[in-house]
């Protein structure tokens, strides 16, 4: 299910809009001022933005030109009726698409599905590269990189690293990381896998001081998102 975050000061307008919305399925969330919006649209991992220009505190554009600053998430923008200047400013601070007020709820359904899907192709044609946090791998060059140190991992290090951060927030035991990226068969011991989590954590967590893979008590290990 699709996050939708609509930032929109106009209370009957946003409430409009996220009924629609929740009624299509869409999990939304509401900000009715551009700071507030511009937060939630960088912290609440939201995967498309409904943005109107005329906003208290932080304008659209300007939320639309921070937003873009980090993210690539699709944003719709809502100007008022005839603003040319706000469309051209719109499109050029990174808005995906615009819709002018007053407009049919269903041509902004149908936008929005656009934008989603343009998106999970785009996600798709990259998944080259898988990020978490300050951490990225580019899986092509078998590469992985801290900000924008390059780290210096052993074939084994670093496919344990991809799979790690590949399953993401799951719990994966000694057994099934051994079988996944040893790919043998190994009887009984799985100390070969604690080894190369203490590479792991030597080469990343203790070397930027960050806690990137967990210890799940009974079960293995993580890398949390
Ligand atoms: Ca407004």
């Amino acid at each position: 299910m699709a996050k939708i975050l609509i930032i929109e000061d106009e209370l009957k307008i946003a409430r409009f809009l996220e009924l629609e919305l929740v009624h299509e399925g869409y999990e939304v969330m509401l900000a009715s001022d551009g700071r507030t919006g511009l937060d939630k649209a960088l912290k609440e991992n939201v995967d498309l933005v409904v943005l109107d220009i005329m906003l208290p505190g932080l304008s659209g554009i300007e939320v639309c030109r921070r937003i873009r600053l980090e993210s690539r998430v699709p944003i719709i923008m809502l100007t008022a009726k005839d603003d040319v200047t706000d469309k051209v400013a719109g499109l050029d601070m990174g808005a995906d698409d615009y819709m002018t007020k007053p407009f049919a709820i269903e041509e902004l359904l149908a936008r929005i599905r656009v934008a989603l899907n343009r998106r999970a192709y785009t996600n798709e044609k990259q998944s080259d590269i898988v990020k978490i946090g300050d951490l990225k791998l580019n899986t092509k060059s078998r590469s992985a990189y801290y900000k924008n140190d390059e780290l210096s991992l052993t074939k084994k290090e670093y496919e344990l690293l991809e799979y790690l951060m590949r399953n993401k927030n799951i719990a994966l035991s000694r057994e099934q990381l051994l079988n996944s990226v040893w790919d043998y068969e190994y009887f009984g011991d799985t100390n070969v896998v604690d080894v190369y989590i203490r590479y792991l954590r030597q080469k990343i967590d203790e070397k930027y001081g960050i806690r990137l893979i967990s210890t799940v008590r009974g079960v293995g290990y993580m890398i949390k998102d």
